[in-house]
């Protein structure tokens, strides 16, 4: 292919978030950061490149993640191996570790930023894809789980969405997962000769993954294995019954999934994903989070307890789209447009005016009469007109017109004195 007459395209599964979108992402995301504020969770930024061992030491090898997902390239120019980041906790793990931020308090921190893949790209699946991430580190106990698990309840309750359901569950120790390992691999066993490779390489690799599997055979496999449950000692089991009592005191309803195992190796104890239940298929799940007490000690850190979760914005962003609380938000709310002599500057006093009372506004550039400026200002989703012309800027005032009126007084074009522009302004609602 001549790729200097070929169009350049997006990379499959890499979104542009185009204008109408962009706006619903800002909302949710300031949102996000009001909400996680307002629990003294502080912002902290790590790279989206990492070196590839970051990765492999923390998600485990043996997941599908590390085995076929990462976008990892060797640098040419000294010769290191890097990974653009397939998830952010493991990046906070490192920072923490690297600026030794737990050393005298616990932390509570987010980020919110891009994720990359390597999976087939399909509707809720893509190959760059964002996140908000919030993690609690340095505390032990079952009442930073439920506070988590509260605030993305909340969260989904500022932004509307309904028919999200909570799966919960506890992976216990490594020592408890490595009894029912050898269980389920008994269990497993006994339906090699109906396993593909695949299938039988992950038995003895990672068979807890399997239990994950979609497919009906496994499901009717799986149906009959025994249960993690069954093998969580006494401190993983007041663990996950200190979580419930406080979901249940704040009323948040979940139910308790025993086969939910999350896909990395780092996590232990709670586990947790909430599912949009109008949604088919496997991109159902909007948010998973879940305990990770080992991982710090894992890279190298002093060992340090530690817990988060992950958002899928664009699953979310898609759910708002279906009828939530985020609103469509329009270049601006007033357009100027103006012509003739002085006009020019007398739209731009205006148009800081107005800014300076809140309003968005966009002052017509790249002239035009007065017809094609109303175009523009139409296109630009403004409900109102300010035309300036000659007149006005003798006269010292403002001619308002109304787009898409919504009464009988908004019909007909006004003058007002520009003593009153504000207050007239101000008094016309706001979109709905
Ligand atoms: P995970 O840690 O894989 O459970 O990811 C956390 C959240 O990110 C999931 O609950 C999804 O909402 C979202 N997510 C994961 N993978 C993708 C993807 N390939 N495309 C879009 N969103 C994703």
């Amino acid at each position: 292919m001549n790729h200097a007459l070929s169009k350049i395209r997006a990379i499959r599964g890499m979104n542009d978030i185009l204008l109408e979108s962009g706006g619903l992402w800002e909302q949710l995301e300031d949102i996000v950061r009001v909400l996680l504020n307002s629990y003294g969770y502080r912002n902290l930024r790590t790279p989206i490149l990492e070196h590839t061992h970051l990765f492999k030491r923390s998600i485990g090898e043996v997941t599908d993640i590390v085995e076929k997902e990462m976008y990892s390239f060797v640098d040419d120019l000294n010769g290191h191996s890097f990974t653009m980041r397939p998830e952010i906790t493991a990046g906070i793990a490192r920072a923490v570790i690297e600026h030794n931020l737990l050393y005298d308090r616990s932390q509570r921190v987010y980020t919110i930023g891009p994720v990359f893949r390597h999976e087939r790209p399909q509707q809720g699946r893509y190959r760059q894809f964002h996140q908000i991430n919030v993690e609690a580190l340095g505390f032990s106990g079952p009442d930073i789980d439920a506070e988590l698990i509260s605030i993305s309840a909340q969260l989904w309750k500022k932004l509307g969405l309904k028919n999200i359901r909570l799966d919960l569950n506890s992976l216990g120790q490594s020592e408890e997962r490595s009894l029912y390992r050898a269980a389920l691999i008994k269990h497993i066993e006994r339906y090699t000769s109906v396993l593909d490779d695949g299938k039988k390489k992950r038995l003895y690799s990672n068979p807890l993954r399997i239990l994950d599997s979609k497919e009906p055979l496994m499901q009717e496999i799986i149906r009959q294995a025994p249960l993690l449950s069954d093998f969580l000692g006494q401190n993983s089991k007041s663990h996950l019954k200190g979580v419930c009592q406080r979901l249940d005191s704040l009323g948040i309803e979940y139910s308790i999934n025993p086969k939910l195992v999350r896909g990395l190796d780092y996590y232990n104890l709670t586990v947790f994903e909430w599912i949009s239940v109008d949604q088919q298929g496997t991109q159902n799940a909007i948010c998973g989070g879940g305990r990770y007490d080992g991982l710090i000690e894992l890279l190298g850190g002093k060992p340090a307890p530690a817990v988060g979760f992950a958002v899928g914005i664009e699953r979310v962003i898609y759910l708002c789209q279906k009828g939530a609380a985020l609103k469509q938000i329009y270049a601006c709310e007033i357009y100027i447009a103006h012509s003739g002599e002085n006009a020019e500057r007398f739209a731009i006093d205006i148009g800081e005016l107005l800014r300076g009372k809140g309003f968005s506004v966009i002052v017509n550039a790249g002239g035009g009469n007065f017809k094609t400026q109303l175009r523009r200002a139409s296109k630009s989703g403004a409900r109102i007109a300010v035309i300036l012309g000659t007149e006005e800027v003798s006269t010292q005032c403002a001619t308002i017109r109304f787009f898409n009126p919504s009464n009988q007084e908004e019909k007909k074009q006004k003058r007002v004195p520009l003593g009153e522009l504000v207050q007239t302004l101000k008094s016309v609602n706001d979109y709905d």
